[in-house]
């Protein structure tokens, strides 16, 4: 390979049309054949392959890096051959919060990545910085920040938010802890429906797992306050510190949303109570957070005409979503209900001075920032550079506005009514496990005989039935798991932990989870997908009578 055929791998220095239709070709190429593997009628691109146990141990062995360039048609058809087997949100995609990224979303990322826009620096990346400053300020104003005071990045996910967020309320409470390290007392506190990604912070940040407080959850999936109330109480009574409560706002199997308000007021009273310096609170919002995009809709004159059974849901929602600016940071997740390829999360802290706290000084930042040249440099960010993420989410929010986002977000709850009703009146051994709270997920549950999700989460039942349950559905998912061509389907081991009348340890439950994130998914096609679940009961009947003969 010659010195000319390398430089041809590279997009044109002139934008002479020759190397721009080169390019064009190769995106061509690439689009016409992932789009030849579409299928609404199925939630794959083509054939999910088979993989044996052996797939990637042969992968491993034989794959070397070429000595030389196999030329870009090749490399193509070798990146349309990767695609073959993902899944692809049609009609037929509920299994989780992945969303099939928007055109606006894609040329986005795209466009940071033809120039290679690093938000570190607005000198080496002024496209990302100056999108990342947008954003901030849209969405700071979305969800009822003081945009004049609040600040905030993109970062690896909603995971690098609740970690963020934790060592900014670390620095808060301890301005000297960089230098001399955390005290040995700090405590955090979360629901016991959170996401794992606050247990992931307390372990990297040397506070430790034994100080992550876990609070109970009531039926509605979000934290008990008054059992928040005294495991605070009990800390601080022991001489701990409290540092950090994550509230989720949107807890991501069930859709139950923490009470920010009231979590504010009480860490606000136990405060003062015990003079104490403020507790940062996080709204874990990374998937709920964005239906804050409700925030300000005029629920009574009801302009874009939802149903009447939709906008009392979403009216229900945004009576605890719209709380969330209480709350020192939060985080929206652009990667699952934004529409947003990976990774694009945006953290946002209310008091944008507090990064100050987590800055570098000059002499240790040698190559960037703190120049007369240049004017935005993320020196208190975790990571160095970063990816301009901020390019497909300012694309994404151009391109779908308020109302955009509005119609999307207001369609999964239509779809999930609508798949609740016609679920548990099809199929009478189904529970719904998440009734009381309503989003784009809806958690059920099948029974041996009768539905008696009722009997479980108010405490009555046993062990041994919550376990065999469990066992049914951990049946279901290995069926509808292997039927994920036809409908994709979610599951969970822990959606919750209830209550069992003879132990003392609360018991997870599994359930299914019907999870509505592709736009193709409407209410005419429920019908289809719930054929889907009475086909796999039926195939579990048929295999357990085999067992028990
Ligand atoms: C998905 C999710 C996370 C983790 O986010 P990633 O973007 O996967 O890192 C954290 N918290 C909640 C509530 C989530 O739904």
């Amino acid at each position: 390979m010659d010195f000319k055929s390398v430089q041809q791998l590279f997009p044109s220095e002139d934008g002479n049309k020759l190397q721009q239709v080169t390019f064009l070709n190769y995106i061509e190429n690439l689009i016409e054949n992932i789009d030849l593997l579409k299928d609404p009628d199925k939630s794959t691109l083509g054939n999910i392959q088979d993989k044996n146990n052996d797939f990637y141990k042969e992968i491993i062995e034989n794959t070397y890096t070429p000595q030389s360039g196999i030329g870009m048609d090749k490399v193509v058809q070798e990146l349309i051959n990767l695609s073959e087997g993902s899944p692809y949100q049609t009609r037929n995609y509920v299994t989780n919060s992945i969303p099939v990224a928007s055109m606006a979303a894609i040329i986005g990322q795209l466009t940071t990545a033809l120039l290679n826009s690093n938000s570190l620096w607005d000198v080496y990346g002024p496209a990302a910085t100056e999108a990342e400053v947008r954003v901030i300020s849209m969405m700071s104003k979305l969800v009822g920040y003081d945009f004049t005071k609040s600040w905030g990045y993109t970062t690896w996910g909603g995971q690098g938010a609740v970690f963020n967020g934790l060592r900014l309320a670390i620095v808060k409470q301890f301005p000297h802890s960089n230098e001399e390290g955390i005290p040995n007392n700090l405590y955090c506190f979360a629901s016991e429906n959170a996401h794992y990604s606050l247990l992931k912070s307390v372990e990297a940040t040397g506070i430790g797992s034994k100080h992550l407080v876990t609070v109970k959850a009531g039926s509605d999936h979000s934290m008990d306050l008054a059992d928040l109330r005294s495991k605070l109480e009990e800390v601080i009574q022991k001489g701990g510190i409290p540092v950090y409560i994550a509230a989720t706002t949107g807890v991501t199997d069930s859709f139950g949303i923490d009470d920010v308000k009231a979590i504010k007021e009480i860490s606000t009273e136990l405060e003062e109570k015990y003079q104490l310096k403020p507790i940062h609170i996080h709204a874990d919002s990374a998937m709920g957070g964005f239906y804050s995009f409700f925030r300000e809709y005029d629920f009574a004159n009801n302009p874009l005409q939802f149903e009447e059974n939709v906008v009392a849901s979403l009216e229900k929602i945004n009576e605890r979503m719209q709380h969330i600016h209480l709350a020192d940071s939060c985080c929206f997740d652009f990667h699952k209900l934004g529409q947003n390829p990976y990774n694009a999360s945006l953290y946002l802290v209310k008091n944008g001075q507090d990064f100050g706290l987590l800055d570098l000084e000059e002499f240790d930042t040698p190559y960037v920032g703190n120049r007369g040249y240049g004017s935005y440099h993320t020196g208190y960010t975790l990571e160095c550079s970063r990816m301009g993420s901020a390019v497909s989410i300012y694309a994404s929010l151009l391109a779908f506005g308020v109302e955009g986002y509005q119609q999307l977000l207001a369609n999964y709850i239509r779809v999930n009514l609508a798949f609740r009703e016609k679920l548990v009146s099809k199929i009478p051994t189904i529970g719904i496990t998440n009734s009381e709270t309503i989003g784009p997920i809806t958690t059920f549950r099948l029974y041996a005989s009768e539905a008696s999700w009722h009997h479980e989460i108010s405490g009555q039942a046993t062990l041994q039935e919550v376990e065999t349950t469990n066992r049914l559905n951990n049946y279901l998912f290995e069926i509808l798991g292997k039927n994920r061509e036809g409908v994709f389907f979610g599951d969970t081991k822990k959606q919750c932990l209830v209550d069992v009348v003879d132990s003392k340890n609360r018991c997870p439950i599994y359930a299914a989870k019907f999870f509505s994130i592709s736009p193709y998914t409407t209410v005419e096609h429920l019908d289809h997908i719930i054929d889907a679940v009475e086909k796999a009961i039926s195939e579990l009947e048929e295999a357990t009578s085999e067992v028990s003969i």
